[in-house]
């Protein structure tokens, strides 16, 4: 018995969240338009297709995105606007499948394979998808749909802005046997750089290559990079996964040393955390704290598009695992001052970040029968926040004033 063909829809919003600023106010629409990047050391969480024409990209450093186009629009980042948009493009997703896998508030996998005999064949199911977020939100989505994530997610990316591909499997070798090898996952700028010094290029060159041969630069990975650059590609699509980590990270203005200004920081991103662990009803076991040191130790190569080399910036991380799950704000505080204060770093700091992972839903292992007073004072807290922003309530310590929101959501490779 031959396994039935499978369709994977990938969907990605056109430069997501400077869309949604430029759909609600219209004076922005045309011009270039910049989320994040305030502070010079914040960087860049979305840019317009004008915004791009400067050369201005996703994750590039807000003061490089300024020199590169002074006049563009910066504003920040309304991430609770932007999530609520997102939920709803989720519900037009569920009209054409309930197998759905976010992978973050403007990209899904969606494996419609079951839904395709309502419709003519895969391309008419993309256009109606593409044509009902448009209609529902006046935002533009790109589709890539492929026999499964890898074709269909490259698909989507070639195709953008506004884009819509379609890669039956038998003209899947074809697709890709042109594309860099820097398109596949996992294939990042050094093991890019090893291909290149063995000759090997492109995704053709990648699938006709000799397994000893990868081994030197690949290792372990060899054949499984093989199989990826022919297109072969079994990942299911994984509805509502448990994510693996919630975390809140920020980029100081200036080298931040003094523990004050340190507490300050971990205080307001252990706050956070919890506030989006109760919102999700998670609770996690394994607190993590992440430093990036000030002072650069050479150059690296640079990540994404361009190449070139990058001042390398070393990151600290510790973590420790409690015994009980938490989701309380000042137990994960407790637990990053406690990480920092032992990591004994004894020199400035550019980052700061906390995550909780390990994490488990809330109600699945409560371990009182009563919510505890923390719990409830948690409760509380998120209600006054949800209601009077961010900035209105902390518990001992304020946010540190300039401060670059950076939250991770990690849900594992999709
Ligand atoms: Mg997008």
């Amino acid at each position: 018995m031959t396994a039935a063909q499978r369709w994977i829809l990938h969907a990605d919003l056109d430069a997501f969240y400077a869309s949604v600023e430029q759909r609600d106010h219209p004076e922005l629409r045309g011009r270039p338009v910049v989320v994040g990047g305030q502070s010079g050391r914040g960087v860049v969480a979305a840019a317009s297709y004008e915004a791009r024409a400067f050369g201005i990209r996703s994750a590039m450093p807000g003061f490089r995105a300024r020199e590169l186009c002074p006049h563009a629009v910066f504003l920040p980042p309304n991430m609770a606007h932007y999530a609520a948009v997102s939920a709803e493009v989720h519900s037009i997703f569920e009209r054409f499948t309930p197998e759905i896998e976010p992978l973050a508030l403007d990209e899904a996998f969606l494996d419609v394979t079951g839904s395709l005999r309502l419709f003519a064949d895969p391309l008419a199911l993309a256009s109606a998808l593409k044509r009902a977020v448009l209609e529902a939100t006046e935002l533009r989505i790109s589709v890539g749909v492929g026999p499964n994530k890898l074709v269909a997610k490259i698909a989507c990316t070639l195709g953008k802005p506004d884009g819509l591909r379609i890669v039956p499997p038998e003209a899947v070798r074809e697709f890709l046997a042109p594309l860099p090898v820097r398109r596949l996952p996992g294939v990042g700028p050094v093991l890019g750089e090893r291909l290149h010094e063995l000759g090997i290029h492109t995704c053709g060159e990648l699938a006709r290559a000799e397994p000893s041969v990868l081994a030197r630069v690949a290792g372990n990975r060899a054949s499984g990079l093989v199989a990826l650059a022919r297109g072969e590609d079994e990942r299911p699509v994984v509805p509502n996964r448990i994510p693996k980590s919630y975390g809140e990270e920020n980029t100081f203005e200036h080298d931040v040393i003094d523990r004050d200004r340190v507490t300050a920081a971990l205080t307001a991103h252990a706050e956070a955390v919890a506030r989006r662990l109760r919102r999700d009803d998670y609770r996690g076991s394994t607190i993590t704290l992440k430093a990036k040191l000030a002072r650069a130790r050479g150059t690296r190569i640079a990540r994404g598009p361009g190449g070139g080399r990058e001042p390398f910036y070393p990151l600290v991380s510790r973590s420790r695992t409690l015994s009980t799950p938490t989701n309380d704000g000042q137990r994960i505080r407790d637990v990053a001052v406690a990480l920092w204060d032992e990591a004994a770093l004894g020199e400035p700091v550019r980052l700061l970040g906390v995550s909780v992972s390990k994490l488990e839903k809330g109600s699945g292992r409560q371990l009182e029968l009563f919510p505890s007073a923390r719990d409830r004072l948690g409760s509380t807290l998120d209600a006054i926040t949800e209601r009077f922003g961010r900035g209105a309530i902390g518990r001992a310590v304020d946010a540190p004033r300039k401060i670059t929101p950076g939250r991770t959501h990690k849900r594992g490779d999709g």
